[in-house]
């Protein structure tokens, strides 16, 4: 691979932390440092919001049209650098390298989406109500940016923040998870360059990697220049980041956590749920905030369900993402191995069985076996946690209504699926389960050009579609 950027990105430059640190990323598959990184210090995340408080005026007055161009480039360098972009993400995340491809298509495509965006910035002109006058309704940016991101999907939670917001006219400061920063440098690096060489601002993406999360995204929330957070994480951080975001009103949107039911109806066809039940369960080991956490299945298809699951999951090849064949990588961190093995032993204390997998995995790396549960009870920690691993727990429901209250039964609301051949069940499903994104008869809901986000404890707003830019605009209505 050609040299990586390692440093902070700040005003269009690359340099090293104000106090020259840095930190190490590790291979989740080995265990074993490969990058070094710079390590922003508070300071450094100022010097950020500096150069996109600097850039923002001339860049929101360069047109829509050359805005649009500028993220059409970054797309189309990005999808040619597909294999090198995805070999770095399965270095530092651990995916399989077939999964990461798939998620540089995916990640690219919230590129070109927005780049197609950019160029319809809505209005409304309309006669007030009482006949006196007009109301003319215009979109601005809201102004500068702060991006916060998770380690999971390390250049779709990127390039799902930055590509709306340039689109709309914003710059930003990005703080990359500091397990994974190395592809949002590598983005933000296509994107610096690919403006320098069509004269735009250089400064309008600011990245600040680094292991002090808090301290050094504290202060820019306390600076009135910043006028937005959009951030990606744990519920719990989001309500950190909500009441610091308090202080100055800034606008927020919080794509939280999950716990994801997927319910397989009496009638469902029993082969399609379970390949949708494998994507689900299995992306990304699990570690998705959309990944099923709760299988929820009638009684009648309990045990067939389950046995059919538990075949297809035990013929998984766990193996570290760059080997040819791996199709379930290692977990993201010895952390996140001790809380699914934590899952899974209590819920094997509280009488579950184990139909397949169910340890980790000896010798290098983090890896657990892909796991099928069943006989949970539906009061079981690894059904009311999150478990962000490639563990699927069977709970058994007897009606439909029972269904729909476990589906319901939960703070969160982010994604869901149903597996039925009854159209009015599909119809009664889309209309009763408490979430954001529902897939019916399908295991995978994500696309760029839909909205993604959650309700209640999972979440703020949405991105992708035409939603996810009007997230970086300020509504004005003149009265004329
Ligand atoms: P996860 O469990 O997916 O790691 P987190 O919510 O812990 O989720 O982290 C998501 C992102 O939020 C990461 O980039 C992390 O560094 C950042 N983060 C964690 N704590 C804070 C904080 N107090 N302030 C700002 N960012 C934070």
């Amino acid at each position: 691979m050609a040299h990586l950027p390692t440093g902070l990105l700040i005003d269009g430059h690359w340099g090293p932390a104000g106090d020259r640190a840095t930190f190490e990323v590790t291979d989740p598959a080995t265990a074993e440092p490969i990058f070094d990184v710079s390590d922003a210090t508070p300071a450094d995340a100022v010097r950020a919001l500096d150069a996109a408080h600097a850039a923002a005026p001339a860049w929101r007055a360069v047109p829509p049209r050359e805005r649009s161009e500028l993220l059409r480039a970054v797309f189309e360098r990005t999808m040619s650098r597909t294999n090198d972009i995805a070999a770095l993400i399965t270095a530092e995340a651990g995916k399989p390298l077939a999964q990461a491809r798939a998620e540089v298509a995916y990640g690219a495509e919230f590129l070109r989406w927005f780049a197609e965006q950019a160029v319809r910035v809505d209005g409304l002109v309309r006669t007030a109500p009482s006949g006196g006058n007009k109301q003319y309704v215009s979109r601005r940016p809201v102004g500068p940016s702060l991006l916060i991101t998770p380690w999971n999907f390390p250049i779709a939670m990127a390039t799902r923040k930055i590509a709306p917001a340039l689109a709309a006219g914003c710059t930003v400061v990005i703080k990359p998870a500091e397990l994974t920063p190395m592809t949002t440098l590598l983005i933000a690096e296509i994107i610096r360059s690919e403006a320098e060489a069509r004269g735009l601002p250089t400064g309008i993406v600011n990245v600040v990697p680094t292991t002090q999360a808090g301290p050094v995204t504290g202060p820019l929330f306390d600076d009135p220049r910043l006028r937005k957070v959009s951030f990606t994480g744990s519920t719990r951080v989001g309500q950190i980041l909500l009441a610091q975001a308090a202080k100055n009103v800034l606008r927020s949107s919080m794509e939280l956590g999950g716990n994801a039911p997927f319910v397989v109806f009496e009638d469902a066809d029993l082969d399609a749920a379970v390949q949708g039940a494998l994507v689900a369960k299995l992306r990304n080991s699990g570690q998705s905030c959309v990944a099923a956490n709760r299988f929820l299945v009638h009684d009648a298809v309990a045990r067939p369900f389950a046995e059919k699951f538990a075949a297809a999951v035990g013929e998984m090849v766990t193996a570290p993402g760059a080997q040819p064949g791996a199709q379930v990588g290692p977990l993201i961190n010895e952390g996140a191995v001790e809380k699914v093995t934590d899952l899974v032993d209590d819920a094997v204390a509280h009488g579950a069985q184990v139909l397949t997998g169910g340890s980790r995995l000896n010798g290098r790396g983090h890896f657990f076996e892909p796991t099928v549960l069943t006989g949970v009870s539906s009061d079981a920690r690894v059904v009311t946690e999150e478990i962000f691993g490639p563990v699927a727990p069977i709970v058994a429901f007897g009606s439909d209504d029972e269904a729909y209250e476990l589906a319901n039964g939960t703070p969160f609301g982010l994604a869901a699926y149903a597996y039925t051949t009854s159209l009015r069940r599909a119809q009664r499903a889309m209309e009763e389960i408490e979430a954001g994104m529902i897939g019916i008869n399908r295991g995978l809901v994500s696309d760029a050009s839909a909205p993604f986000g959650g309700v209640k404890a999972s979440g703020l707003g949405r991105e992708g579609g035409e939603v996810g830019m009007e997230e970086f605009q300020e509504t004005v209505y003149v009265a004329l």
